[in-house]
């Protein structure tokens, strides 16, 4: 795999074939790879874009031409993702009922609202029987999964307290509602517990396959070790769940060639879901002072929906993710994503009372109030 500043040839679009380099905008790719690669001497060559998109394997560069085509480059990809799509997980949907459980955190992230520095916010926790209401709405409505998402803590209190709520779920539903976990980094001890308690899924996005951006993203200390990230994603992956992982896009310093780097990492840990989406900024945290200097929210969403439509093309079978942050950037953000590739959406079955207070970003008010159920399927 080239590293960072050894990319030495860029592919693009034989004309013959119906193609032009313009296509893929040729200005603005050389200016993204001069940005990124300042001083590096750029090698062309030609291939086609049919063949590029029928590899087997996308190696890095692969996925960067991928990640740069504009126009009928990007139409053919977008159509490739829908049918490959379509031929291995169906036109199905899965709904997965999201329970923002909790905003209390004891990490502090730099990109996100509900940091442990962040005063600005009431913390909240859903109440037992809050809880498994939800978990009646998402049986009703034929859900089949559930999705428990809160901040990270893992005293033995909250600990205790999600085994006994995983337990009243598996009582509740006969074992009839599959659960999946999203709070973070927990000894193992604390993911077996949860896996026997009823937790079949768990979803730990990696933020960054980069070691060296996930730093940036991150203070320096034991609770926010990239190292950490990545053993916690092994020890899930032992303790016998489904696991899920993915990233953020359109981060700040993040670049092409890390997002390509990302999509290998997914690929080479043989994960069973995905759900990525856009960095969208929050007015209360350390990153926003580099709002200027990242792409649009237009180019954040445009970005998102070729990683996914390119992770459908590597991996197939997988259940990707519609999710919340795209639909933030889009009125039909989850829509367009769906027919993009990504087959799960997680319609939020938070109590109204409760969204304000678990703003990861800023977020529009329609999208707050958005009660999810009215969704229907492709
Ligand atoms: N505390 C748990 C789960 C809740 S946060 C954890 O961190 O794993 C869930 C996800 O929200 C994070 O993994 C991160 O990718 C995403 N997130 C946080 N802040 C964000 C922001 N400003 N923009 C987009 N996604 C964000
Ligand atoms: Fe806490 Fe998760 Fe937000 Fe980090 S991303 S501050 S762990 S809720």
């Amino acid at each position: 795999m080239p590293s960072l500043g050894r990319f030495s040839q860029w592919t693009f679009l034989n004309k013959k074939q119906g193609w032009h380099p313009s296509d893929i905008g040729l200005r603005k790719y050389c200016r993204i790879l001069s940005f990124f690669w300042p001083g590096n001497i750029i090698r062309y060559r030609f291939m086609d874009c049919n063949q590029l998109l029928n590899k087997q394997y996308f190696n890095r560069q692969d996925i960067i031409v991928l990640l740069a085509l504009r126009g009928n480059g990007l139409d053919a990809l977008y159509r490739k993702s829908q049918q490959v799509r379509e031929k291995n997980v169906g036109k199905k949907v899965y709904y997965r009922g999201l329970i923002e459980y909790s905003n209390r955190c004891a990490k502090n992230c730099f990109y996100c609202g509900v940091r442990r520095g962040n005063k600005a916010i009431d913390r909240y926790t859903l109440t037992d029987d809050e809880v498994l209401e939800a978990a009646r709405l998402a049986l009703n409505e034929n859900f089949g999964s559930l999705v428990i998402q809160a901040g990270e803590r893992s005293d033995r209190g909250f600990v205790e307290k999600i085994g006994h709520l995983l337990r009243e779920v598996r009582k509740l539903s006969g074992g009839k509602l599959r659960v999946t976990l999203s709070l973070g980094e927990q000894t193992e001890e604390t993911y077996r517990m949860w896996r026997n308690s009823g937790a079949h899924r768990y979803l730990l996005r990696i933020e960054t396959s980069n070691p060296a951006l996930y730093k940036k993203l991150h203070p320096e200390d034991d609770l926010h070790s990239f190292q950490m990230r990545l053993k916690a994603l092994d020890l899930i992956q032992e303790t016998g769940y489904h696991v899920g992982t993915g990233v953020m896009i359109g981060l700040p310093f993040q670049t092409l060639d890390d997002l390509a780097a990302d999509l290998l990492f997914i690929k080479n840990h043989d994960i069973d879901m995905v759900g990525m989406g856009p960095y969208i900024e929050h007015e209360a945290t350390p990153l926003f002072r580099y709002r200027d200097q990242m792409q649009s929210k237009k180019e954040r969403f445009e970005l998102s929906m070729k990683m996914v439509a390119i992770l459908r093309l590597m991996m197939p079978d997988i259940n990707i993710a519609a999710t919340t942050a795209m639909q933030t950037l889009h009125p039909q953000g989850r829509e367009i994503a769906l027919k993009t590739g990504a087959n799960v959406i997680m319609p939020n079955l938070t109590p109204l009372k409760y969204r304000e207070g678990y703003l990861l970003y800023e977020i529009k008010e329609s999208t707050l109030k958005e009660g999810g159920l009215g969704n229907k399927p492709l």
